[in-house]
């Protein structure tokens, strides 16, 4: 395929480029150059691609322009755009504001977590395009707030991170609402059957486009894994920060209360670091990003959820201080760094405890991390053995580092319970989760499935979720 290489080519009106100028923007994303011209025409997209390729852009800029050319006279909502989390929620609006500043079309976000009068009050004086998440959203059109009968452009951001966190009844309801005459988006960073499934049932006629990044953001990302012990990961760190000089990093851990000791814990090392993860309120949370993008915040400890869209092109350090359950989620980690063409480093710490994950890692991106074994902490037993199978491995009883790490490992086990319910209930399967992408989507879907069925309440499920990431 030949891709257009100017924002001109691709159909957009003067006060759109203008903005596109005015933020610096020289050339389109592949992404932006195969989804703009489609949708211009009034096709349906199905694009596989994440954070970080220009996907934001690549819809709000055609939903813009189509509302440019229509020219509506009433104040209804035209456009709706439902997002998994507050911040990406918060970003996308942020984008419709760079690209709107020369138009007169009014949008908003919505977003569970704050108070709902401020929305309230706004949405009542109309809005043409909306930003939400879907557990706000469905609560606002229950009282009468918002009506989505109007909406002509509807899209559906990081969908396989809304069925992973429990969204699909409610992005179900929300379609069930929409008018049956409307153009739709749908967005993922991968494509499990689930994700096809539901595209299927949304999509009319959709042009499909994969930019999905595997290869292309990962180049630029030079990837470590270093075996060291459970009790050795904080010095591995802080001996990292120092000696890297590191001005702006993500550190990644499982639960939220690994997120905060970790500051502690840094803090007595003489480190400044801020953890963002849904304890925080949303106040804090907007605050401690703020302070991130601008540079304040050199360290932010982060657990998946909440960093999801976090959009800092400066991140030079991805650390998986925890190696994350799921495969998928060490490609969204590390792809917070090397973002607008800059490199990035991304380091993995795997424990004993650790290496089944390392190993479900690796089979889903189809390369071995590269070792850096030269460390001072270095730990041959937590090395994956040859063969071992993907996912959580049982502690060996009565071994010398069993004993050792026996309080801290059960400290960690308890707050896991506490925090992730649901993935703790499906343990068994865990250990098939990780031998194919797939597979590993699948289950975790799964999961919230069964979560569901034991929780009477979706709405109180979807905040629980939210809380405990
Ligand atoms: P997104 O994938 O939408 O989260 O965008 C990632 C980052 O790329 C954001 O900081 C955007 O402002 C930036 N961006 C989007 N499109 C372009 C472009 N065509 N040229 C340069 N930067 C861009």
């Amino acid at each position: 395929m030949i891709f257009l290489s100017t924002f001109q080519t691709l159909g957009l009106s003067p006060n759109i480029l203008k903005a596109i100028e005015d933020e610096g923007y020289q050339t389109p994303t592949p992404i932006q150059q195969q989804a703009i011209p489609p949708l211009l025409d009034g096709r349906d997209v199905l694009a596989i691609a994440q954070t970080g390729t220009g996907k934001t852009a690549a819809f709000s800029l055609p939903v813009l322009e189509i509302m440019n050319n229509k020219r509506h006279s009433n104040k209804s909502i035209k456009a709706l755009i439902l997002s998994p989390t507050r911040e990406l929620a918060a970003q996308i609006d942020q984008r419709f504001s760079a690209y709107s500043t020369h138009m007169n079309i009014s949008h908003m976000v919505i977003f569970g977590g704050v108070k709902q009068g401020p929305q309230v009050r706004k949405l009542s004086r109309g809005v043409d395009i909306l930003v939400a998440t879907p557990g706000r959203l469905l609560d606002l059109i229950g009282q009468g707030h918002i009506d989505i009968s109007n909406v002509e452009f509807f899209v559906l951001d990081e969908a396989d991170r809304m069925l992973d966190m429990g969204f699909i009844r409610d992005i179900r309801k929300v379609l069930q609402i929409l008018p049956k005459k409307r153009q739709n988006l749908l967005f993922s960073a991968t494509m499990p059957k689930t994700i096809a499934e539901l595209a299927d049932s949304i999509l009319k006629n959709a042009i499909t486009i994969d930019v999905s990044p595997k290869q292309k953001t990962v180049k630029r990302i030079t990837q470590k894994v270093m075996f060291v012990r459970k009790a050795d990961k904080r010095r591995l760190l802080v001996k990292i920060i120092k000696a890297e000089k590191v001005a702006c990093a993500i550190v990644f851990t499982r639960t939220k209360h690994g997120a905060n000791r970790l500051v502690k814990q840094l803090a007595q090392s003489g480190i400044d670091a801020s953890a963002i993860h849904g304890n925080k309120s949303q106040g804090a949370r907007t605050r401690t990003l703020a302070g991130f993008k601008s540079g304040d915040i050199k360290i932010l400890v982060a657990t998946d959820i909440a960093s999801r869209g976090i959009d800092v092109d400066d991140v030079t350090h991805v650390f998986n201080y925890d190696l994350p359950n799921e495969p998928e989620s060490y490609v969204h980690r590390i792809g917070r760094t090397a973002r607008a063409g800059k490199d990035g480093i991304a380091y993995a710490f795997c424990d004993e405890s650790e290496s089944g994950y390392l190993v479900g890692i690796e089979q889903v991106t189809g390369k071995a991390i590269p070792r850096d074994e030269s460390h001072e902490f270095h730990y041959p037993n937590a090395i994956p053995k040859p063969g071992q199978k993907a996912g959580k491995i049982k502690e060996k009883k009565n071994s010398k580092q069993n004993n050792r790490n026996k309080n801290n490992n059960s400290r960690n086990n308890n707050s896991n319970r506490r925090n992730n319910n649901s993935n703790n209930k499906k343990k068994p399967s865990q250990k098939n989760n990780h031998s194919r992408p797939k597979t590993s989507n699948k289950s975790s879907h799964h999961r919230n499935n069964s979560g569901r069925s034991r929780n009477p309440s979706r709405r109180d499920r979807s905040q629980n979720q939210h809380r405990d990431h």
